[in-house]
Parts: C-alpha cells; sequence; structure tokens
C-alpha cells in the first residue's frame, strides 16, 4: 500500500479533456463575449462576469450542470483514480476552475468520495439563481505574493502545495497538470516526490526549459492510457520502496543478540 503517498491533481486538461470554463461559455453560445471581454479582465472575474451574463439570458443552473455533465474525458481516467485510491493513495485537486463546476462534475462521474480535499476558487448560487464565482485568493486587498511569473493573481498553486507539505511533513506527492499554473508547484517538489507533466502543454514546455530546476522526478504522459499508466506505476514503485524500507528495518539485528546462538555457515571447500 502507498499509504504515505499524496496524488494531486489539476482539473482541467488533466482529469478532464478541455477546460471547463470554455466549454460551459462555448456550449452555452457566449463564447464571442468572452473572447471580446478577455482582454479587459482576469480569468477568474470574466468567469464570473459571463455566469451573469449567461444568467441575464435566461440560462439556468440546471443548463449549467448538463453541460458539465456532458464534459468530456478520456476512458481510462476514472478507473486510475480509483485504482489509485485503491492502492492506498490520499487524492487531492488543485484547479483554477471553480468548487461548483468540479463537484459537480466528480458527482457525476461518481468521483466526489474520492478525493479528501478540493483547493479551488470558490462559488455559489445566490438568491437570483446566477452562479457566483469569487477568487481563491483574494488579489484585490493583496498580492499572493509569488513571484515566478506563472501564476494568476487569484491562485498561486505552489503557496497550496506548500502548505500541504508543511502539514503532511514527509508524505510524497505526485503531481499531475498540463498548465502554466502548475509550473510554480513543480518547483516546490522536492527529491522524492514525481511530476507528471503533460507532454508538449505548457507545463511541460516550462519543465524543458530548465528541466534541472525541478527536484521531483519527472514522468511525462500524453492522454489518458498513459495517465493511468505512469501515475499507477509510480505508486507501484513507491509501494515497493516503502516495503523494502520496512523489511530492512525490520530485520536488523537487535544488538543483544547472542552470535553463538546463529548457525555458522560452512566454508566452501575451494
Ligand atoms: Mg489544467
Ligand atoms: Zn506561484
Amino acid at each position: 500500500m502507498a499509504g504515505n503517498t499524496i496524488v494531486v491533481f489539476d482539473f482541467d486538461k488533466t482529469i478532464i479533456e478541455c477546460d471547463s470554463d470554455n466549454w460551459v461559455v462555448d456550449e452555452l453560445g457566449a463564447t464571442d463575449l468572452f473572447n471580446q471581454l478577455l482582454p479587459t479582465m482576469p480569468w477568474n472575474s470574466l468567469m464570473d462576469r459571463m455566469m451573469k451574463e449567461l444568467h441575464d439570458q435566461g440560462k439556468t443552473i440546471d443548463e449549467i450542470v448538463e453541460v458539465l455533465n456532458r464534459i468530456p474525458i478520456h476512458p481510462r481516467v476514472v478507473p486510475a483514480i480509483k485504482a489509485a485510491h485503491a492502492l492506498g493513495c490520499e487524492l487531492r485537486i488543485v484547479s483554477d476552475a471553480n468548487m461548483f463546476f468540479i463537484e459537480t462534475m466528480l458527482k457525476h462521474l461518481g468521483l466526489r468520495e474520492y478525493f479528501s480535499e478540493i483547493n479551488t476558487n470558490p462559488s455559489f448560487v445566490d438568491e437570483q439563481g446566477r452562479l457566483r464565482i469569487q477568487p481563491f485568493h483574494d488579489f484585490k486587498n493583496s498580492s499572493h505574493g509569488c513571484t515566478t511569473g506563472t501564476c494568476p493573481p487569484n491562485m498561486c498553486k505552489g503557496l497550496i502545495i506548500e502548505r500541504i507539505q508543511a502539514s503532511e511533513g514527509n508524505k510524497r506527492i505526485i503531481y499531475l497538470g498540463d498548465g502554466a499554473g502548475d509550473y510554480c508547484p513543480s518547483l516546490k517538489l522536492k527529491e522524492s516526490d514525481f511530476m507528471m507533466p503533460r507532454k508538449n502543454f505548457p507545463v511541460w514546455d516550462l519543465i524543458s526549459n530548465n528541466p534541472l530546476l525541478i527536484k521531483a522526478k519527472i514522468h511525462e504522459w500524453s492522454d489518458g492510457e498513459e495517465f493511468e499508466k505512469v501515475l499507477l506505476s509510480l505508486i507501484d514503485t513507491i509501494s515497493t520502496d516503502e516495503k523494502s524500507a520496512f523489511t530492512s528495518t525490520y530485520l536488523k539485528m537487535p544488538s543483544n543478540i547472542d552470535v553463538s546462538a546463529i548457525p555458522k555457515v560452512l566454508p566452501v571447500q575451494q
């Protein structure tokens, strides 16, 4: 069992095949307005604004749920997540989407109870039935202070990883992600951790520019099949390591042992 392992997943383009924000906007026919407003405000504020626009156009929460329930996902991803959980790993999500989207999709996929923690932008349905999306980090009051240059103002995933490391001590982390926002947390991982960047996606490009900056072992993956294969083989490696570490400690001789009681090995005649 890999009981000392935490697997941290990004959500968009890692667990699911697309970006859930874009998916909802596109499926509800608001792509043009989204593209028009994108240069004028941060992504997180724009998503809250888009939910207002869609609500004004008469789109309901039920329609958003229906769209989220059709999100594309590779058929090996759900079995891979369930297998990682069955092998004793603790599973967490770190995502710049929002709680309503993620919980809706996880419930629909039958995965909600497999995750012990979801770190994402808070969201709620207000009394008019409009989805409100708020920043994970309230950047209007103060910056999160990260200077990596690849974190959006509303969320530094590196700070979340540091918080997990501080509270979980020496547990190993396997991190899976695709986006530029997954670069900062990959810089925080330690030698005993594993980074799984999605090949040819922004985080993979950033890591490839200078792989020496990453202390964790890097194992790339490109689709759901490799997501499953690489993740489960890393968990297997960790379990084998843990087992042999346990065995070598367990088999160490106590110092007060009576050596005369140990049967002598007969010397081989030359
Ligand atoms: Mg992503
Ligand atoms: Zn950061």
